[in-house]
């Protein structure tokens, strides 16, 4: 579905992403894990060109997106993003801020539009907010908004930068929960997370991302139980 060839991003002097292919399957869960500062979210940020790749190829469903003459709105429309401060529209109420893209990009009928906006609504426990306003939110309801607002464009692809990292504790459950289903729906998912439970359990492949590069990957169990690079074992003995 992604795949990345030569991958490369400075900032200045700074090289930050040293030369990344990898490729992500469709319907697969990819974590990717791994220390401050290791290019995690840049990697995340290249792969809808949120940050645009010093040299190298973001190839999304077979058309280069990194190259210059694409037409990037028509691409990344397809590419749902999560941040880590919950990324909704403060002055639309909750329905009307999922409903809103699909309307004006995907020329959905306000009616549709609605209607399945209202079933993703229920899905994450959030009906009964419709007609409220983000800043009533808790910030696990808030982030669970902004899954389903990614969710609403009909994405291939859902990329995720620590959905959770901003949450009180007691929120994390409830957002690691409806990511979980959605990965049960197939969809294919990349997520950024210090969540190393939750990577184990709902991952198909783990990347460990340090220096750069993605030092090291496997499956859950491959890169969790028997780690192979050194800096990966340094890294999980002291997360885990
Ligand atoms: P964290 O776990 O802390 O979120 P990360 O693995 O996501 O870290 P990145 O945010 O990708 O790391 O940053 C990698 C490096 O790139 C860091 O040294 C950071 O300071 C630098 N960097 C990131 N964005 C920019 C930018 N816009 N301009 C300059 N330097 C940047
Ligand atoms: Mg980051």
């Amino acid at each position: 579905l992604i795949r990345v060839e030569n991958l490369t991003k400075r900032f200045g002097e700074l090289e930050v992403l040293k030369g990344i292919t990898e490729e992500i399957h469709e319907g697969e869960v990819v974590s990717i894990i791994g220390p401050s500062g290791g290019g995690k979210s840049t990697f995340l940020r290249c792969l809808n060109l949120l940050e645009v790749p010093t040299s190298g190829k973001v190839i999304f469903e077979g058309v280069n997106i990194a190259d210059k003459s694409v037409d990037l709105d028509l691409h990344r429309r397809k590419i749902g993003m999560v941040f880590q401060h919950f990324n909704v529209f403060p002055h639309l109420s909750v329905l009307d801020n999922i409903t809103i893209t699909p309307c004006l990009e995907l020329k959905m009928s306000k009616e549709e539009a609605e209607k399945r906006g209202c079933e993703l609504l229920s899905k994450v426990g959030l009906l009964d907010k419709k007609d409220e306003f983000p800043r009533k939110l808790s910030g696990g309801q808030k982030q669970r908004l902004a899954i389903v607002r990614a969710m609403a464009m009909q994405p291939d692809v859902i990329l995720f930068d620590e959905p959770t990292s901003a949450l009180d504790p007691e929120m994390v459950k409830d957002v690691l929960e409806v990511i979980k289903e959605l990965a049960d729906t197939g969809m294919t998912i990349v997520i950024v997370t210090h969540e190393m439970g939750f990577a184990k359990q709902i991952s198909d492949r783990v990347f460990f991302m340090d220096g750069g590069i993605i030092a090291e990957q496997g499956t859950p169990e491959e890169v969790f139980l028997h780690p192979q690079n050194a800096r990966t074992k340094k890294f999980l003995s002291k997360v885990l």
